[in-house]
């Protein structure tokens, strides 16, 4: 009797650390994949009329950095009137500040404290007195230090400069997000294949777009080409979120 027991004890452990070995870790838990954020800077028309409208069609939802104190053109380019961000805040995408002058002179690094207080703090209060909800900053050119950084805590949540790379969820730094810039000299395979290693390897990657349209520019990527990044997303099956929608609702430790 008492060898039975025993024999029974043996094997029930095997089947239980059987179980343990071979139910995949994550397959149960959702927030364990990777996670796509596409963004787009600079408030351009075409980033209206086709991202936001291809993203539409699949219930996608984006991030878009716009610049306070701008109307009309950005280097010959016509942007976005406030009335279309806002109603792409509507359909559920994140705006955030992408300063009050995007500034090249006048670049973040090399302005004075007081200057640089008002790019940070007033664009922001314009773009909320206009109806958005900023939580969110994108420096412009990517330009951005320690004394940058600083200053952003006063007043955002989260800053997406333009450090290359891929967002581990063990070790997100909220005031410095890395993104991969979709620069007209990628394909559509390259984009997607950066799509696929994020969502295999549970890795946040932000897109960074600029003109959606004719590549004129290094930064431009073809509405041909940003569609069939947007297919590539569906096949793939990964999770499309805005930032702020990440780092609030990701509970991932
Ligand atoms: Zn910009």
């Amino acid at each position: 009797m008492r060898k039975n027991l025993l024999i029974f004890g043996f094997v029930g452990l095997g089947l239980i650390s059987l179980l343990f070995f071979t139910i995949p870790k994550n397959s149960t838990d959702n927030n364990q994949k990777g996670v796509l954020t596409l963004t787009f800077d600079d408030g351009l028309k075409s980033q209206y009329e086709i991202a936001f409208k291809e993203m539409q069609k699949q219930d996608y939802e984006g991030t878009l950095f716009i610049v306070a104190n701008w109307t009309g053109l950005f280097e010959g380019r016509e942007l976005m009137s406030f009335d279309n961000a806002k109603e792409m805040q509507e359909n559920s995408w994140e705006i955030g500040s992408h300063s009050l002058s995007h500034n090249f002179q006048n670049r973040l690094t090399k302005i004075s404290d007081e200057e640089l207080k008002n790019e940070l703090d007033k664009s922001k209060e314009i773009l909320e007195k206009e109806g958005f909800k900023i939580q969110t900053f994108a420096p412009p050119f990517g330009d951005y230090n320690n004394k940058v950084k600083e200053e952003t805590k006063n007043y955002y949540l989260y800053v997406r400069p333009l450090e290359w790379g891929y967002n581990s969820f063990e070790n997100i730094d909220p005031y410095n997000l890395k993104s991969k810039w979709v620069m007209t000299k990628y394909s559509s395979d390259d984009v997607c294949s950066w799509i696929k290693k994020a969502n295999s390897e549970n890795l946040w990657l932000i897109l960074n777009f600029h003109h959606i349209g004719e590549e004129q520019t290094p930064w431009d990527f073809s509405e041909q080409k940003f569609k069939e990044v947007l297919e590539c997303i569906k096949n793939e099956g990964i999770e499309i979120k805005t930032i702020k929608e990440v780092l609030e609702n990701e509970k991932r430790n």
